[in-house]
């Protein structure tokens, strides 16, 4: 059977909608002209096809079922352009069964020790993923201050 590779379609099914949202800037984009999203960025091993992704996305965001991430994070050419997120390289990530970076973009996260509200920054994201080769699924549990107190010794894990 002849494939059907027009943008939205599935083994020649036309997907209902072909869109989803942004997570870095919460806007619907069409999922299939997205650079983060591109085939030649999604293909195996990551995925079993470049299809599954955007479907899983379409599905309520791709919910990682084996981290504390909420959602598949990728962003929209906007997003890139205005550099509110930054490409990642999912080849120089460290993986298993869980999905990889394909944007980075800032997070809050609340540190377990003071409470306080912290940004995981985006560079901090991409070094701790592609250049100290934490698996993608961990993650920051304190804030900087929280994580210099507890490590005294340690110079803080930033780039
Ligand atoms: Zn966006
Ligand atoms: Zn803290």
């Amino acid at each position: 059977m002849k494939r059907n590779k027009q943008p939205g379609y599935l083994d020649g099914i036309k997907r209902p909608t072909d869109m989803g949202v942004c997570p870095a800037c919460g806007n619907a984009v069409i999922l299939s002209t997205q650079q983060s999203l591109s085939e030649t960025r999604v293909k195996p091993p990551w995925f079993s096809t470049y299809e599954s992704i955007l479907l899983a996305i379409e599905r309520g965001g791709g919910k990682d079922p084996h981290s504390d991430r909420k959602f598949i994070h990728w962003a929209c050419n906007h997003c890139l352009r205005t550099g509110k997120a930054i490409l990642a390289d999912s080849r120089a990530q460290t993986f298993c069964d869980c999905y990889p970076y394909l944007a980075y973009f800032d997070e809050q996260r609340q540190c377990q020790e003071c409470g306080a509200m912290y940004i995981f920054d985006k560079h901090e994201q991409k070094h701790w993923y592609e250049t100290l080769k934490f698996w993608v699924q961990s993650r920051p549990n304190c804030c900087k201050a929280c994580y210099q107190k507890r490590h005294p010794d340690q110079k803080s894990i930033s780039p």
